[in-house]
């Protein structure tokens, strides 16, 4: 049973590499934004209420997202693990994953972060824009979205830090590269 956390700022990669991770791991990626985007799509209540602060790069109110994650750890599919993508955000969620892993005989086995520079980010995700035409794609929201990540997500690398669960891996580079280190990471959590 393995559960672990992807963190990084928007851009860093975490979903190009969220499921190579979860594959060698053999736990499936559960993605709070690709939850969100697929509830916008199609027009759930849920969704109604994510979109706004989507749009605006803003977190999705703590219960909201806690309710969401709660609900989806408990589908069969997670039975064995998962592979957290974007989850936890903020120290209130870290407390509530503490405690539904805590309820479930559980614990977090690792919390691997992606480290890219924060020009490089907003040139990725400029170009990603183009292609995905992601409505949080545009240079002011991109900004928001990173400084959000600073104020917000940065004070739960140091809690994992403190806790010697972080494996931190340089995102710079090819996505070859990257890969490579991603592997290297997933062999330390589960040798
Ligand atoms: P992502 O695809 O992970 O960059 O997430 C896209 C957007 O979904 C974020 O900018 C937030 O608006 C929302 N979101 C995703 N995960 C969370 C979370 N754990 N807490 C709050 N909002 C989230």
């Amino acid at each position: 049973m393995t559960t672990v956390v992807l963190m990084g700022p928007p851009g860093a990669g975490k979903g190009t590499h969220a499921e190579l991770l979860a594959g060698k791991l053999g736990v499936p990626v559960v993605s709070t934004g690709d939850i969100f985007r697929a509830q916008v799509a199609a027009g759930t209540e849920l969704g109604r209420t994510a979109q706004g602060y989507l749009d605006a790069g803003e977190y999705v109110p703590d219960e909201v997202t806690n309710a969401m994650v709660c609900d989806r750890l408990a589908a069969d599919d997670a039975r064995p693990g998962f592979l957290l993508d974007g989850y936890p955000r903020t120290l209130d969620q870290a407390a509530v994953l503490d405690k539904l892993l805590t309820d479930q005989g559980r614990v977090l086995d690792a919390a691997v972060v992606l480290l890219v520079d924060q020009e490089d980010l907003v040139r990725r995700l400029l170009h990603r824009a183009k292609i995905e035409h992601r409505s949080d794609d545009t240079e002011d929201v991109i900004r928001r979205r990173l400084q959000v990540y600073a104020d917000q997500t940065v004070p739960l690398v140091s809690l994992y830090g403190e806790r010697d669960l972080l494996h931190e891996v340089d995102g710079t580079g090819d996505v070859a590269e990257v890969r490579e280190r991603i592997l290297a990471v997933a062999c330390a959590i589960q040798p």
